[in-house]
C-alpha cells in the first residue's frame, strides 16, 4: 500500500502486466501497418512512460512525437476547450497513432479527434493503455486497447494523482474510501460482551459477530463445525484456530455491505488477530479500536452462575469449567492486549456497573475513534 498526498492506494496491475500488454499491442499494431513507418503521438503528461516502452518494443521503424492539451488559463467560459502545445510537424498523409496512457469518459478524446481534424491525415489509430468501459461516453473507435480496468481511481506508471505518483513503474488503485467501523469487543466470560453489542450495534449500524453464538448456532442445528466445536466448547478449551478463523471470515463474507463489524469473543489468539488484520485489509479496512470490559474474577463467576440457571450453557453451570474459561481468558488471550496496545488500539472500559452507563462509557470510546 502507498500514500499519496492524503490519499491510500493498493497494488493494482504490476509491471510484468503492463509489460505484456505493451507488447502485444505493439504487436498488433505493427501487423496492422506492416511496412508503414506511423507517427506514434503520446497524450502528455500521462503517457510519457507508456509512449517510451511502446517504441522500444515496437519492432520496426517509427516516428515518436508528443503533444499536450492544457486548459486555457483564466478563460472560464472555454473550461472545456483545451488549447494543443507541442504539434509542430505536418502529418498530412501520415498514419498516426495516438497513444493515450488512459481512456475514461473520453473527452479527452474528443478534442484529440476536433484538433486532427484540421491535420488532413491519412489515418488516425486510437491505441490505450488502459480503458475504463464504465465510464466511457462517447462513439469514437477506440482501435487498441491494452488492459480493461473497473471505472476507480489508478495511479502510477505515468498517471498521477495531484502531481504525484507518475514516476511509479506500476499500477496503484484508491482504496475504498467508505469508512467502517470495525470494533473488537473484549473481555472475560461474564464480562457483558453480548449485552453491550447489542447496544452498540443498533446505535452505530454495525453487524455483530459472537464466534461463540455462532458455535452454538452451528451445535443447535448438529453441523460438522458443531459437532467439532462442542468437543471443545464443554470443556471450557478454545476450538483450533484455523477452524475458528474460517468461520469468521464466512460470517463476513455474508455481510459484504456492513458498514463496520462487532467482533465479540474473537480475536482471542494472535494468530486469530493476524488473521483479523489480512481480512480487513482486504476489504480497504482496519480495526479501529479493541474494546476491552474490565471486570474481577470473582463478579463473573457470580454472573456466569446466575446466566447458567436460565441460559442452559453447559459451560455456565459448574464453577469449575467457569474459572478454567477465565484462566484460558487470562492466559492465552490476554496477550491481545499488547498486540493491540502496540497499534495504539486498545482501550480498557470498566464493566462495573448499570448496563446503560457502561454503553455510555463505551459509546466515549467510539465517538472519539
Ligand atoms: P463465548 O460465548 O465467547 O464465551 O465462547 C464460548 C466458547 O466458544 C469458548 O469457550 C470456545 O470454546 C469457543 N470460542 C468462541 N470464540 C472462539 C475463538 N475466537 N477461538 C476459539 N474458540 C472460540
Amino acid at each position: 500500500m502507498i500514500k499519496l498526498h492524503d490519499t491510500y492506494f493498493k497494488p493494482f496491475i504490476s509491471e510484468g502486466e503492463i509489460d505484456n500488454a505493451v507488447r502485444k499491442m505493439a504487436s498488433d499494431i505493427a501487423n496492422e501497418l506492416q511496412d508503414e513507418v506511423p507517427v506514434f503521438v503520446g497524450i502528455m503528461n500521462g503517457s510519457f512512460m507508456f509512449t517510451s516502452d511502446f517504441v522500444k518494443v515496437y519492432p520496426k521503424p517509427c516516428e515518436v512525437t508528443f503533444i499536450k492539451l492544457a486548459s486555457y488559463e483564466g478563460v472560464k467560459s472555454s473550461e472545456d476547450i483545451k488549447r494543443l502545445i507541442g504539434l509542430t510537424q505536418d502529418l498530412t498523409g501520415r498514419t498516426v497513432v495516438i497513444l493515450e496512457d488512459i481512456i475514461d469518459s473520453g473527452k479527452t478524446l474528443e478534442e484529440v479527434h476536433r484538433i486532427f481534424e484540421n491535420e488532413n491525415v491519412k489515418k488516425l489509430i486510437i491505441a490505450t493503455l488502459f480503458y475504463k468501459p464504465e465510464a466511457y461516453k462517447k462513439d469514437f473507435k477506440l482501435h487498441y486497447i491494452g488492459i480493461e480496468i473497473p471505472n476507480k481511481f489508478i495511479v502510477g506508471y505515468g498517471l498521477d494523482y495531484d502531481g504525484l505518483g507518475r514516476d511509479i513503474p506500476e499500477v496503484y488503485q484508491i482504496k475504498n474510501t467508505q469508512h467502517m467501523t470495525n470494533l473488537v469487543l473484549f473481555g472475560p466470560p461474564g464480562a457483558g460482551k453480548g449485552t453491550q453489542a447489542e447496544f452498540l450495534k443498533e446505535k452505530y449500524n454495525l453487524v455483530h459477530i459472537s464466534t461463540g453464538d455462532v458455535f452454538r448456532y452451528n451445535i443447535k442445528n448438529e453441523t460438522a463445525l458443531g459437532l467439532l466445536a462442542k468437543s471443545y466448547m464443554d470443556k471450557g478449551e478454545l476450538v483450533p484456530d484455523q477452524v475458528t478463523i474460517d468461520m469468521l471470515n464466512a460470517e463476513v463474507e455474508k455481510n459484504a455491505d456492513a458498514q463496520g463489524f462487532i467482533f465479540d469473543g474473537f480475536p482471542r489468539t494472535n494468530e486469530q488477530a493476524k488473521a483479523l488484520d489480512e481480512l480487513m485489509v482486504s476489504k480497504d479496512s482496519s480495526i479501529n479500536a479493541m474494546i476491552a470490559l474490565e471486570v474481577q474474577d470473582d463478579v463473573l463467576v457470580n454472573r456466569l452462575l446466575e446466566r447458567g440457571k436460565t441460559s442452559g450453557r453447559v459451560d455456565d453451570a459448574d464453577e469449575t469449567i467457569i474459572r478454567n474459561r477465565i484462566k484460558e481468558y487470562y492466559s492465552k488471550t490476554a496477550i491481545l492486549k499488547d498486540y493491540y496496545s502496540n497499534q495504539d488500539k486498545y482501550f480498557g472500559v470498566d464493566g462495573i456497573g448499570s448496563i446503560d452507563d457502561i454503553t455510555v462509557r463505551l459509546s466515549k470510546v467510539i465517538d472519539a475513534l
